[in-house]
């Protein structure tokens, strides 16, 4: 074995399911007494956390996709890091590796669970947003899903996140007119006069379908829903005669203990012969090589712009996610560790 860390380290808990918006008191941040990697395993130092929406369905103690987080226990998810200690040659003491193993400090496990990465000319954070699986749900959604073909007109909600900011940049790189909302004024600025969208609107200052419909007038081509309830009836109001929707997430209802009160005019999918497509980015593994191919030299050449919010230290995590929940981020969350 090759090494030279310590292998104590902090990890965050769930430790009650949450009533609505989650709060701190959900959560703990516990010291673990670490291990050294045993024969096939290594040992890694997380250098940033992935903060991401979907975990919020996982504090529920529903069947999904993906299983409950369990109570007491750390909160898996994505995160980069460095391994720290190894015992296989295909793993070296300092490789840059992505795994799944979630909020804490150190993580120790089967080689095969860590995927060594190119480390190249950016932070290793963007292999949990550009690069990484919010990039993917952007590329697979738009153009796999809703199949935009260039110069068509998309509204992309949630459209100064993550997923949304890059939804935009993708459609205008190929000569789309793109409309999007997001929750302040900021946001707006940032959208037009940054990222290039055509036209964008605070959906918190009037009713979505009536910016919407100021903003494309014509109507539009392709939503890319990352809200649901109110902005999922705006685009279907405007969606043209054979328009896709490529439904992402749902992110209005999350917090809610109650169904959402809209789409109240599903019925117009039949007379305008729309096509609503769920998706989860777990099916599109395959467009990974091409996506990389396509959004790889765009952010080198500065085409693509991939903001970050960064919060520092493992100690920040969960006010990060709460900070998520409510808009306290432009592009992807990310916690920075140690
Ligand atoms: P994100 O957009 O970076 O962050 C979440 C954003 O949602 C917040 O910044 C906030 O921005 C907005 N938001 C929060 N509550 C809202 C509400 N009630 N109404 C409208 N907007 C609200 O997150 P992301 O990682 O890019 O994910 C975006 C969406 O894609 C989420 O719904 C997520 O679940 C989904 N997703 C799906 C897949 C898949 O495989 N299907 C994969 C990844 C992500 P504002 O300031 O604009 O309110």
């Amino acid at each position: 074995m090759t090494s030279s860390q310590t292998t104590n380290g902090r990890e965050v808990r769930l430790v009650a399911r949450p009533q609505g918006m989650p709060v701190t008191s959900d959560f703990e941040v516990a010291e673990v007494e670490g291990r050294a990697p045993g024969e096939g395993e290594v040992l890694v130092r997380n250098l940033f956390l992935s903060v991401d929406p979907y975990m919020r369905g996982r504090m529920n103690d529903v069947k999904s996709y993906v299983p409950p987080f369990e109570l007491g226990k750390v909160m898996d998810g994505g995160a980069v890091g460095e391994v720290a200690a190894s015992t296989v040659a295909s793993h070296a003491v300092g490789d840059l590796v992505l795994h799944g193993l979630g909020w804490r400090e150190l993580a120790v496990g089967p080689a095969k669970a860590f995927k060594v990465l190119d480390r190249g000319d950016f932070s290793p954070s963007y292999y949990l947003g550009v690069l990484g699986m919010p990039g993917l749900t952007a590329y697979a959604g738009l153009f796999d899903v809703a199949g935009f073909t260039d110069g068509e007109t998309v509204f992309v909600s949630g459209a100064a996140g993550a997923v949304g900011s890059l939804v935009g940049q993708l459609a205008k790189a190929r000569g789309g007119r793109v409309v999007g909302s997001a929750g302040s004024a900021e946001k707006v600025a940032w959208l037009t006069e940054e990222l290039g969208f055509d036209s964008a609107f605070d959906y918190k200052t009037g009713p979505v379908a009536k910016q919407l419909r100021a903003a494309a007038p014509d109507g539009i081509d392709v939503y890319f829903d990352n809200v649901g309830g109110e902005h999922l009836e705006a685009a279907i109001g405007s969606l043209k005669v054979h328009g896709r929707a490529a439904i992402c997430g749902m992110i209005s209802a999350y917090n809610s203990a109650e169904p959402p009160p809209a789409p109240r005019n599903l019925a117009q999918v039949i007379g305008k012969r729309l096509k609503l497509q769920g998706f989860l980015v777990s099916d599109h593994g395959h467009l990974q090589g091409e996506f990389v191919r396509e959004v790889g030299p765009m952010l080198a050449d500065g085409r693509l712009k991939a903001q970050e919010t960064v919060a520092d230290g493992i100690d920040g995590a969960v006010e990060a996610f709460l900070a998520l929940m409510s808009g306290g981020n432009t592009g992807k969350m990310v916690v920075r560790v140690g």
